[in-house]
């Protein structure tokens, strides 16, 4: 299971994450909601090791320190990052071999990769295709799909919706939820409230860098604080 505990990340004088407590355990689909720059980010980002931090973040009880991205990888931790993060001028292919890198049965992993071209096809059909010709949607579809090459145990997803176009974003979502069903442990960061809460099993909503209300998604769909706000959120 991933904890974190009294997690606080400054930015010079900003503090934008400002004592932080949560938990995701294994299986589980557990969303950050909030505004913009609230914290969400930053808090995925130092969970991934990418950002000094203070305070505890753990898996399975061992400790994984600030700035250690690498590291965190090798221990499961993947992060698909908020504008996707992928390489535009390599290929499809280029960019998913990228995400086995970090495995030891490589022979499994190329077997995996021509898995994720059965998951999604589109990815299959531009294997050669340069990155940046790819569609918003195509190229998330491409960031999970590196991300899932990894084998990750936590899978950090930071607004995968983001810019999308409603259909596809619908698309991600029921990417979500199926990876929900196949038992994969997520921590998903959006600021689709609504959609969100309909995939995850937990919820924390957070501003200006802390917790304000955390629960059962279903619960924090009905609740007041969240629906005050995502006034009009989708
Ligand atoms: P968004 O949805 O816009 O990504 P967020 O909830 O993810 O919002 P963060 O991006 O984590 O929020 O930002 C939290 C706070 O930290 C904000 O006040 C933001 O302005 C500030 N911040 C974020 N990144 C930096 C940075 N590199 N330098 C200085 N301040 C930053």
């Amino acid at each position: 299971m991933l904890k974190v505990r009294g997690l606080e990340v400054f930015y010079g004088p900003i503090r934008a994450v400002r004592g932080i407590d949560l938990d995701v355990a294994q299986g589980e689909v557990v969303a950050l909601i909030g505004a913009n720059g609230a914290g969400k980010t930053t808090t995925v980002r130092a969970i991934a090791g990418l950002t000094p931090f203070r305070g505890e973040v753990s898996y399975d009880g061992r400790a994984l320190a600030p700035n250690s991205a690498e590291r965190n990888l090798r221990a499961g931790i993947a992060l698909v990052p908020e504008g996707r993060g992928i390489l535009g001028s390599m290929s499809v292919e280029d960019n998913l071999l990228m995400g086995i890198y970090c495995r030891r049965d490589q022979a499994d992993a190329l077997k995996d990769i021509e898995r994720m071209y059965e998951r999604f096809p589109i990815l299959g059909q531009r294997r050669t295709s340069m990155a940046s010709l790819l569609s918003g949607g195509e190229q998330q579809m491409l960031a999970i799909a590196r991300a899932l090459l990894s084998r990750p145990r936590v899978l950090l997803l930071d607004e995968p919706s983001l810019g999308l176009a409603p259909k596809i974003s619908d698309f991600v979502f029921s990417l979500i939820a199926d990876l929900r069903k196949e038992g994969m442990t997520v921590l998903l960061v959006e600021q689709k409230a609504r959609q969100t809460l309909k995939v995850a099993d937990r919820a924390y909503l957070l501003e200006t860098g802390r917790v304000i209300k955390s629960g059962a998604a279903a619960e924090l769909a009905g609740d007041s604080t969240v629906s005050a706000a995502f006034l009009g959120g989708t």
